[in-house]
C-alpha cells in the first residue's frame, strides 16, 4: 500500500510540473482545418463524395505494375534509403522532363528535389525561404494550407483575391471570368514582400492564369526582387486546348522560383505522395536543408515506380497514348458531365479550364438551408454539412478558400471534385436531380 500510495504522490506530482502550457506559440491560431471535419463528415454520411480531391478510379496500370516491379523485382535494395534528395533515376527523368518544358539545361542533383507529396515541397519552401516579419502574397481563393504554412514560418500573408467578373449574356460563369485587378495587385508589393504564392491551374477554381497575368506578376517580383513559389500540381490537368504555362519560363523569373509538382496528382495516385520541386540551386540548396532537418528521406519504391512512369511519358511526349495527353481528355468529359448535371438543377457552376475542380452557386438553393445571421460559421459551410447529411452528396464548402476577413463575401459557393468514375457521377446528378423534384414538388 505504501507502495502504491508512493506512486501516486510520484505521477501528481509530475502532472503538476506540466501545468504550463505545451503548445509552441507558432501554432496558435492555425489548428482548425477543414479537411479533418469534412472528410471525417464525408466517411460518416456521404453516399456520393465529391469533397476531397483525390480519383476514386485507378491509377494507370504501367504505374501500378511498375511499383509491384520494384517491390518484388528482385533488387532488395530499393527497401532501403536511397538518395536524400532524391532517388537519382526519378531526379534523373525530372531534369531532362523539365529541360524540355522549361528549354534550360539542368542539372538532376542541384536543380530537382523529390519530396513527400507537393505538401512537404510547400513546407520546405516556406522554412526555407520565409523569415520573421516578411509577406507572402497569397492569390485568393488559394489551396488551404499556405496561410498557415506561412504562419509557422514567422511570415505575414497577405490575401489579394481574384475578382469575378460574370459573363453577360446568360452564358455559363467561367473560372476565366476571374481576374487578378493588376492595381490591386501592384498595391501589395513593398519592401517587405519575400515571395508570391502562385497556384495555376488554381484549385479550387480551376482558373489557368492567362500569359498576360503571369507577365504581370512575372513584371512585380522582378521589380520588387521578390520569389516565387509556383505550384503547379495540376499542370497537365487543362481543358478545351487551352495551355499550361510556367512562370519559370517567363523572362528574369527562372532565378527566383520555385516549380511544385505532384506525382498523386499527375499519375492519380495522391496516396504514394512523391512530389517535387524544380528550381535554381541557390533557392533549392535552402530546401535540401529543411528537407534533410526534417523527413529526409521519401520512400524508395514509390520514387522508383514514379521515375518508371516518367520514363514511359517521355518516350510518348505529345503522342496519343500518353497518359499525359489521355487523363484530360477523360477528365474534361467527366468535367462536362457534371457541369450538365448541376446547370440542370439550377446550380450554377463556374466551368474550369483546369484542375479536377468545380466551384458551383448554391444561391438557388437557399430556401432548403436557411440562413442564420450573426451565426459564426459560414453559410457555405452549413450548408455543405446540411447537404452530406442531408442528401449525402459531399463537397467542400468555398470560403474555406479565403482568409478569414474575405471570407465572408464568398459564401455561395461549394466545390466538388470530379474526378471519379462515370458511375459516381451519375450517382452524384441522380441526387441532384430527386433533389429537384421534391424542391418544385413542395
Ligand atoms: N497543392 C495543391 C494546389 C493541391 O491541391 C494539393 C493537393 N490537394 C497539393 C498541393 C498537395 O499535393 P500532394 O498530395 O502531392 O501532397
Amino acid at each position: 500500500l505504501t507502495g502504491v500510495k508512493a506512486s501516486n504522490s510520484l505521477s501528481f506530482s509530475l502532472q503538476a510540473k506540466m501545468s504550463r502550457p505545451v503548445q509552441a506559440r507558432r501554432l496558435e491560431g492555425i489548428d482548425k482545418n477543414i479537411w479533418v471535419e469534412f472528410v471525417k463528415l464525408a466517411a460518416t454520411y456521404s453516399k456520393v463524395n465529391l469533397g476531397q480531391g483525390f480519383p476514386d478510379f485507378p491509377a494507370p496500370d504501367f504505374l501500378t505494375e511498375a511499383f509491384t516491379r520494384a517491390l518484388g523485382g528482385g533488387n532488395h535494395m530499393l527497401h532501403q534509403y536511397t538518395r536524400a534528395f532524391g532517388h537519382p533515376p526519378l531526379v534523373k527523368v525530372l531534369a531532362q522532363l523539365f529541360e524540355k518544358l522549361l528549354r534550360r539545361d539542368l542539372d538532376p542533383m542541384t536543380n530537382v528535389m523529390v519530396t513527400v507529396g507537393a505538401y512537404q515541397a510547400l513546407f520546405c519552401c516556406f522554412q526555407a525561404l520565409v523569415d520573421e516579419g516578411d509577406e507572402v502574397i497569397i492569390i485568393e481563393p488559394f489551396f488551404d494550407c499556405y496561410e498557415p504554412m506561412v504562419k509557422m514560418a514567422g511570415g505575414t500573408p497577405v490575401f489579394v483575391p481574384l475578382r469575378l467578373n460574370p459573363p453577360k449574356d446568360g452564358k455559363l460563369m467561367s473560372s476565366a471570368d476571374w481576374h487578378l485587378d493588376p492595381a490591386e495587385l501592384a498595391s501589395k508589393f513593398s519592401a517587405r514582400t519575400k515571395a508570391i504564392v502562385l497556384n495555376s491551374p488554381n484549385n479550387p477554381l480551376g482558373k489557368v492564369f492567362s500569359r498576360g497575368e503571369l507577365g504581370l506578376i512575372a513584371e512585380l517580383c522582378v521589380k520588387h526582387d521578390v520569389l516565387c513559389i509556383s505550384d503547379e500540381v495540376y499542370e497537365w490537368l487543362v481543358y478545351d486546348g487551352k495551355q499550361h504555362i510556367r512562370i519559370a519560363s517567363l523572362q528574369g523569373m527562372w532565378d527566383r522560383t520555385v516549380i511544385i509538382g505532384s506525382a498523386g496528382k499527375t499519375f492519380s495516385a495522391t496516396g504514394w505522395k512523391v512530389g517535387w520541386v524544380v528550381g535554381p540551386d541557390r533557392l533549392l540548396q535552402h530546401l535540401r536543408t529543411v528537407h534533410q532537418n526534417s523527413v529526409y528521406h521519401c520512400a524508395t519504391i514509390a520514387q522508383e515506380a514514379v521515375a518508371q512512369g516518367f520514363q514511359r511519358e517521355l518516350m510518348l511526349y505529345g503522342k496519343p497514348e500518353s497518359y499525359f495527353v489521355q487523363l484530360p481528355k477523360e477528365l474534361q468529359q467527366k468535367r462536362d458531365w457534371l457541369v450538365q448535371s448541376l446547370d440542370a438543377v439550377g446550380m450554377k457552376p463556374i466551368v474550369p479550364e483546369g484542375t479536377y475542380f468545380l466551384v458551383a452557386d448554391i444561391s438557388l438553393f437557399k430556401s432548403d438551408v436557411p440562413d442564420v445571421p450573426n451565426s459564426d460559421e459560414p453559410y457555405d459551410y452549413r450548408f455543405a454539412k446540411w447537404m452530406v447529411k442531408n442528401k449525402g452528396l459531399a463537397a467542400i464548402p468555398l470560403s474555406a478558400f479565403y482568409s478569414e476577413a474575405h471570407k465572408n463575401n464568398y459564401t455561395n459557393f461549394i466545390r466538388f471534385c470530379f474526378a471519379k468514375e462515370e458511375a459516381t457521377l451519375k450517382a452524384a446528378n441522380d441526387i441532384l436531380q430527386k433533389w429537384k423534384q421534391e424542391k418544385t414538388s413542395s
